[in-house]
């Protein structure tokens, strides 16, 4: 499977060099004119790195596009074009949360060299503080998620379950064990709290809820949960 890249340019011409060049060089292209387009992509499907214009048309342009996808948690690369190459609004890019800056008019050859630096940095390690399953994920830190009900923030037990699970991969969790840690021992929730919290887990982040394949009931043992 090639790795997916977002583009970000309102301009077609633009838009369709870097696509061709892309998808020439291999890898998987969604391409988008607007912000609201790139919001909706960033929220729905997993990118591998994002190639964002900053100047967009509408109330936001792509420092914003950009500022908001960190702020919900989005870790991915992300490479901005600019016409605009002043010192000053570089460095604004890169508060912002981009990895990298190409001014315009640039090299397509050059893009395509900072691209793969930028892929080769990403960490391949896996990072504590996310949980991934398929296209959804968690910030184990901010509770921030993309779930089968969209973008939510986990609740302090959700999160604090999730984190479990997390830490625990392959492990026999029993439901004291899960109480214990999630609940403490100050408070006496039933067995049937923590069979609900697993439900709501299975509901937000399984691909088939009904017949769960990574948050498993094990019977008479308690749960486990599996990539
Ligand atoms: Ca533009």
């Amino acid at each position: 499977v090639s790795a997916r890249i977002l583009v970000v340019e309102d301009e077609p011409l633009i838009r369709e060099l870097v696509t061709a060049n892309l998808v020439h060089a291999g890898y998987t292209v969604t391409a988008v004119a607007t912000v609201a387009e790139a919001d909706r992509e960033l929220a729905t499907r997993v990118h591998a790195a994002a190639i964002v214009d900053v100047m967009l048309p509408g109330p936001n342009d792509g420092f914003g596009l950009v500022a908001r996808a960190r702020r919900a948690g989005a870790t991915l690369p992300i490479m901005f074009l600019t016409a605009r190459g002043e010192v000053q609004t570089r460095i604004h890019g890169f508060e912002t949360g981009a990895d990298d800056y190409l001014v315009k008019p640039f090299d397509i050859g050059e893009l395509l060299a900072r691209l793969r630096a930028l892929l080769r940095r990403v960490p391949n390690h896996r990072d504590a503080s996310r949980f991934n399953l398929g296209p959804l994920w968690a910030n184990l830190t901010t509770g921030e998620a993309l779930t089968h009900e969209g973008s939510l923030v986990l609740s302090d037990k959700e999160l604090k379950l999730l984190r479990l699970f997390a830490s625990s991969e392959g492990e026999v969790l029993s439901r004291a064990d899960i109480l214990e840690d999630v609940w403490g021992m100050d408070r006496f929730p039933t067995d049937r709290t923590v069979d609900n919290f697993i439900l709501r887990l299975r509901k937000l982040f399984e691909p088939t809820p009904e017949s769960p394949r990574h948050f498993i009931t094990l019977r008479s043992r308690g749960y486990m949960y599996r990539k």
